[in-house]
C-alpha cells in the first residue's frame, strides 16, 4: 500500500477509535468495543501522537542546517554569479512574498479555524506572552551564539548563520572543501530519517487524530474542511493568476504552453510531494522541452527545489492563522506581519522532501507563541496539500527559469513563445 493511501485508512481508523474511546459518544454495534478500547487503547493514543510530534521536532535543527548550507554550497562562488544571483533570488524572494499575501489573505477572508475554540492546554501563557515586534524579530534573527541557537531551537539566527556559512564556504576553494563534505553528508543523512520518521505518519496520524476526536468531538472536521479549501483556493489563485501573469509579462512567454511542457515534471511533483526528487525531470523540462538556457536552469532550479517553495509559503501563512483562531488566539497586524516573514523564512528553511513544510511550521508557530499541538488537527489533511503544495513549489521555480534567462537577454524560445 502506498503512504498516502496508508495515511487515509489510518485517519478513518483514527476517527473511528476517537468515536469508540469519546465517553459520550455511543456507535450502534461497536458498544462491545468501548471498555476494552478505553482500557489498552486510551492511554497509548496521547503518548504516541506526542511521541510521533516529537520525532518531527527532532528533525528541525540539523535538517534546516544541513540543507541551507548546501542549498548555498552548491551554488558556487556567490562573489562570481553577480547578476545571475541577483535576478533570481529576486524572482524567488517576491513570488513568495506574493503568494504568502494570498494566503494571508485568503484565511483572514475564509476565517476557517472560527468557532472552535480549541482549549489551549500548556501553550496557552506562552501565547499570551506571544508580543514579538518586528524590530525584535530583526534583531533576533542574528545568533550572538550559533551553537547555542542551534542548542535552543531557535530555527531563524539558525537559518541566517546558516546562509551565511553556506555562502563562505563557496569562497573558500579547497580550504572549504572538508565542512563542505561534512555538511553534503549530515544532510543526506537528515533527508534519509525524515524519510524514515514519514513512514511513521500512518501511526501519527491515528493516534493524533483519535486524540482530536476524543478531546474535542467531530465538530472539529468542519473546521479542518474549511482550512483545505483555504489553502487550496490560495494555492490556486497563485498559480492559475499570479504565477502565469508573472511569466507573460516578465518572462514573455505563453503561460499554456509552457504549463504544457512542464506536465511529467509537475504531475511526478503531485505524486511524490517532493521537489528534491523531481529535481531531475523538472529540469529535463526546463531545459530539453522548454528550451530554456542550461546555464540558467541548472542554476535556478536546484536552488530553487531547496528554497524556492511558494505553495509551501502559502500553506505555512494559512496553517498558522487557522491554528490561532481554532484555539480561539487573535493575531494582531504585527503578529501577522511576523507570520508574513517567517513563513517566508520557513518554506526557505524547508527541505524538498515530503512533509518538510509541516516540519517547519513550528518555526511560524513558535514566532507567534502559538501551541505546537495545532499541528496534531492539520496532520490528518496534509499529505494531500503537500501533493498540491510541492507542485505548486515545483511551477513557480520553473516559471523563475524563464523569467531569469528572459531578464538576462535571452530571446524567449520559441516552444513556449
Ligand atoms: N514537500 C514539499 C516540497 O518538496 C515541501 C513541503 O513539505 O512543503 O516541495
Amino acid at each position: 500500500m502506498k503512504l498516502h493511501t496508508k495515511i487515509f485508512v489510518a485517519m478513518a481508523l483514527g476517527v473511528l477509535a476517537g468515536f469508540v474511546l469519546s465517553p459520550d459518544v455511543h456507535l450502534p454495534g461497536l458498544g462491545w468495543a468501548e471498555a476494552p478500547a478505553r482500557a489498552v487503547l486510551g492511554p497509548l493514543v496521547e503518548p504516541v501522537g506526542r511521541a510521533f510530534i516529537r520525532l518531527l521536532k527532532m528533525l528541525i535543527v540539523p535538517l534546516i542546517a544541513a540543507s541551507i548550507v548546501m542549498g548555498v554550497a552548491r551554488v558556487g562562488d556567490v562573489r562570481r554569479l553577480g547578476a545571475l544571483g541577483a535576478r533570481t533570488f529576486a524572482y524567488y524572494l517576491l513570488t513568495t512574498f506574493a503568494s504568502v499575501a494570498v494566503g494571508l489573505v485568503a484565511v483572514n477572508l475564509v476565517r476557517p479555524g472560527e468557532g472552535a475554540s480549541l482549549p489551549a492546554g500548556v501553550s496557552a501563557p506562552e501565547a499570551a506572552r506571544a508580543s514579538v515586534t518586528v524590530g525584535s524579530l530583526i534583531t533576533g534573527m542574528i545568533p550572538d551564539n550559533p551553537v547555542a541557537a542551534a542548542a535552543n531551537g531557535q530555527i531563524l539566527p539558525l537559518i541566517v548563520f546558516s546562509l551565511l556559512l553556506g555562502a563562505v564556504l563557496t569562497t573558500l576553494g579547497e580550504r572549504g572543501d572538508a565542512l563542505v563534505r561534512w555538511f553534503e553528508s549530515l544532510d543526506a543523512a537528515m533527508m534519509r530519517l525524515t524519510d524514515w520518521i514519514v513512514r511513521l505518519t500512518p501511526v501519527g496520524v491515528f493516534a493524533l487524530i483519535a486524540g482530536v476526536v476524543v478531546s474535542t468531538g467531530p465538530s472539529i472536521f468542519a473546521n479542518v474542511g474549511r482550512y483545505m479549501t483555504t489553502v487550496l483556493l490560495g494555492l490556486a489563485v497563485h498559480a492559475f493568476v499570479t504565477l502565469p501573469v508573472v511569466l507573460r509579462l516578465v518572462g514573455r512567454a505563453s503561460p499554456r504552453r509552457f504549463v504544457g511542457r512542464m506536465a511529467p515534471a509537475l504531475t511526478t511533483a503531485f505524486s511524490t510531494a517532493s521537489s528534491s526528487a523531481t529535481l531531475p525531470l523538472t529540469m529535463e523540462c526546463v531545459e530539453r522541452d522548454a528550451g530554456i538556457e542550461p546555464r540558467v536552469a541548472s542554476f535556478v532550479l536546484p536552488l530553487g527545489a531547496t528554497i524556492n517553495m511558494d505553495g509551501t509559503a502559502l500553506y505555512e501563512s494559512v496553517a498558522a492563522v487557522f491554528i490561532a483562531q481554532l484555539y480561539g488566539i487573535h493575531l494582531g497586524l504585527g503578529q501577522q506581519v511576523i507570520v508574513f516573514l517567517t513563513a517566508t523564512l520557513a518554506a526557505i528553511g524547508a527541505a524538498g522532501i515530503p512533509s518538510a513544510g509541516l516540519v517547519t511550521l513550528a518555526i511560524v508557530l513558535g514566532a507567534v507563541g502559538l501551541p505546537l499541538d495545532g499541528i496534531g488537527v492539520i496532520l490528518a489533511v496534509d499529505r494531500i496539500l503537500d501533493m498540491c503544495r510541492t507542485t505548486v513549489n515545483v511551477w513557480g521555480d520553473a516559471i523563475g527559469c524563464a523569467v531569469v534567462a528572459r531578464l538576462g537577454g535571452a530571446p524567449t524560445p520559441g516552444a513556449i513563445r
